[in-house]
């Protein structure tokens, strides 16, 4: 028995699962998670000694490769004067600034301690603001596991929500409507049947949690044009688009400004934080100012704002970007190359420093039917042999990649090499 196997043993006696996350269950492959140690730079090494190279990168925040010293270094001058207050600091209202100076739409801001709670937070604020009940989601788009965000759509696309899991009460999900990502038409619909009552759509500008599926052209202006027609707050989940293809986020990239925006993952730098924030007007509701309420005991933890900062400041440096985005171009290229001259159906995305592929012969993948159309069978055979060969990748066909800083030359051929032999398994 390995020591993971060990560990997942003990783990689940009682841990749920022996998981504090599902996904890291290895449900989706099949097999025993590898138990982690220690990880550094684009590596970590298993409780079994094993080293990986990571292509997942804590789901996203490791955006500067583990234990970079300006992030540890600010982590640990920040603890040494106290781990948490429950009252205002400085270097809140410094975060909050250097947020606003980076994504324009964002005037103000408010941090929390996870995603999810960024989204319910963002979602009860267009409630309040706006006055209405309802909201509007994509089917595949993940804002984390608020009631009203486990939803999926039903038989009809006109249909009521129903809950994907049990405990989110049928009378939470009727507010939730599901449309088709890249497909405004199933948008529109939605809004006509429900005319005054759509508070918000919520959308993961570049979806990354079926996989890696960038919006098609005109997608994310046809939104903000739909929201401003009927009234509805534009609200994008940017928890793992968020300074991942600039330091602008997806919005800058697609040059489409939401009213509302969700943060977290490399915000953090590792530590559990988010935040929601955007217009001014809208933002005034939110409590003590205006009557939205939301609260947090550790919200804007001086430890996880010393690391989020120190990590957004690495990323505002000049160039940095570059060098991120040519190894993520390299990767699928090469990956393409290697599938190609072995005549095997394999179609990629990517978007700065996130990337996706998926096992069938479709000249891209826009939708969420696609990607449930890939051959799951090759994937988690070649998810094995990826991990034997000491490549880390999401265990799940369902999940984007992620590159750091830290992945150079070597980590690029290390990959393609593993890769031209797991695909002959
Ligand atoms: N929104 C998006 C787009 C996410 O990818 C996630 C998590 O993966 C969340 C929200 C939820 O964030 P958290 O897991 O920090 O609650």
């Amino acid at each position: 028995m390995t020591i993971s196997e060990q560990l997942y043993t003990r783990a689940q006696q009682h841990i749920p699962g022996g998981v504090n996350s599902p996904v890291r269950a290895f449900t989706g492959v099949g097999g025993t998670p590898v138990f982690i140690k220690s990880a550094n730079g684009a590596y970590f090494t298993s409780a079994d000694d094993k080293q990986y190279l990571d292509y997942v990168g804590s789901w996203g925040p490791m955006i500067l490769g583990h234990n970079h010293p300006a992030v540890l270094d600010a982590v640990i001058d920040a603890a040494k004067r106290g781990l948490s207050y429950g009252a205002p600091t400085e270097i809140e209202a410094e975060m909050a600034e250097k947020i606003c100076e980076l994504i324009p739409s964002i005037e103000m801001v408010r941090m929390v301690n996870s995603g999810t709670e960024a989204t319910m937070s963002a979602i009860r604020l267009a409630r309040g603001y706006t006055g209405k009940d309802k909201i509007i989601k994509f089917e595949g788009c993940y804002h984390g596991h608020a009631d009203c965000l486990l939803v999926k759509a039903g038989s009809g696309a006109l249909t009521l929500g129903e809950p994907t899991s049990p405990g989110v009460p049928a009378d939470f999900a009727k507010h939730t409507l599901t449309a088709d990502f890249n497909d405004l038409d199933s948008v529109e619909a939605l809004l006509k049947a429900n005319k005054d009552d759509v508070a918000c759509i919520i959308v993961e500008p570049i979806a990354g949690n079926m996989n890696c599926i960038p919006p098609v052209e005109g997608f994310l202006q046809g939104l903000r044009q739909l929201c401003d027609q009927y009234g509805a707050v534009l609200i994008f989940d940017e928890v793992m688009s968020g300074f991942r293809m600039g330091i602008d986020g997806a919005q800058g990239y697609y040059k489409v400004q939401p009213d509302l925006t969700t943060l977290g993952k490399v915000i953090g730098g590792g530590m559990p934080v988010g935040a929601f924030g955007g217009k001014k007007t809208i933002m005034e509701h939110m409590a003590p100012v205006g009557p939205v309420y939301q609260a947090g005991t550790l919200s804007g933890n001086p430890v996880a704002m010393a690391a989020g900062l120190a990590a957004l400041n690495e990323l505002s440096q000049p160039g940095f970007y570059e060098p991120l985005f040519a190894y993520t171009e390299a990767l699928v290229q090469g990956m393409r190359d290697i599938a190609e001259q072995k005549g095997i159906p394999f179609t990629t995305n990517h978007v700065g420093s996130m990337f996706g592929f998926f096992f069938n012969d479709a000249e891209t993948v826009t939708s969420y039917k696609q990607v449930t159309n890939g051959d799951m069978d090759r994937f988690k055979r070649f998810y094995h042999a990826m991990l034997d060969e000491g490549v880390y990748l999401s265990p799940s066909a369902f999940e984007a990649g992620f590159v750091s800083a830290s992945h150079g030359d070597k980590e690029l051929k290390q990959t393609l090499e593993a890769f031209e032999r797991a695909l002959s398994k």
